[in-house]
């Protein structure tokens, strides 16, 4: 989809629309009653401490994890959702090269071969090239340092020309220039009309980049205007409610 349609489609309201959310492991609520609306076209950080269910948000956004309560509402398709997990999540000891790795994002491609891969491959170029990886193409990604393999991911999710992008901790353990480089990506998708969403554990990193932040502790504490949400206050509430909560909280039991 071309950068003018995607604005387009961002100034038609909510990008997606959170109701009453609970999301249960074990039926321990992980994320719990979560109710708000991403705007379409909106830059977001999900900010709160380890454990607060940021993470279980992306997942059940992306359907990899159903709602025990609560509904998720968005007119999305699946190829229309840019999804980039946890680095611990992801496998980089499988054999595959850089620029296979990128044509993974391609939701076009079909078949190996003719026009449509040529095109296809033509693209994973350039997104590499707009990462900075020229001449990484054949390189397997296990020999990649964090920050390379971080743009490879970046490059994947330029391909797939998502209207909405959730990053998982993105610039954790990875390098400042490569942290410059990929935030400079960001603010590129945002000027394009696509809503993007990271958690980030950089407060410095969400006052300066992110308009707007959704605080978690399990509960929402906030979302909205960033220097709003990160107040003082709220964020002295996020830490307590971590402090609170152990795996023997009580199971939620869902509405009948
Ligand atoms: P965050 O990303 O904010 O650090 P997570 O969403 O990963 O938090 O986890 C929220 C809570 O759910 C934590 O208490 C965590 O231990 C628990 N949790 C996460 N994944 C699983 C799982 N696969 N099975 C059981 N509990 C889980
Ligand atoms: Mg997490």
């Amino acid at each position: 989809m071309s950068g003018a349609t995607t604005k387009a489609a961002a100034e038609r309201g909510a990008a997606l629309t959170l109701q009453n959310l609970t999301v249960t492991y074990d039926r321990h609520p992980a994320v719990h009653h979560v109710s708000g609306t991403l705007k379409a076209g909106s830059l977001t950080a999900i900010a709160g401490p380890n454990g607060a269910g940021k993470s279980t948000l992306l997942k059940a956004i992306v359907g990899e994890l159903r709602p025990a309560e609560g509904r998720i509402e968005h007119g999305l398709a699946a190829r229309d959702i840019g999804y980039l997990p946890q680095a611990a999540e992801i496998n980089r000891r499988f054999p595959i090269n850089v620029l296979d790795t990128v044509l993974l994002g391609d939701w076009h491609q079909s078949g190996a071969f003719g026009r449509v891969a040529r095109a296809a491959r033509e693209r994973a170029q350039e997104a590499l090239s707009t990462v900075g990886l020229d001449g990484f193409e054949r390189r397997p990604i296990g020999s990649l340092s964090a920050g390379q393999f971080q743009r490879v991911l970046f490059a994947r999710l330029l391909m797939q020309e998502a209207r909405l992008i959730l990053l998982d901790e993105p610039f954790t353990a990875i390098d400042a220039r490569t942290t410059h480089d990929l935030l400079a990506l960001v603010s590129r998708w945002h000027g394009e009309g696509r809503t993007v969403v990271a958690v980030l554990h950089d407060f410095e990193q969400v006052r300066s980049h992110f308009p707007e932040t959704l605080l978690i502790a399990r509960e929402l504490i906030g979302w909205g205007p960033t220097t709003e949400v990160m107040a003082p206050a709220n964020l002295l509430k996020a830490r307590a409610m971590a402090e609170r909560w152990d795996e023997t909280a009580p199971v939620c039991e869902p509405a009948a």
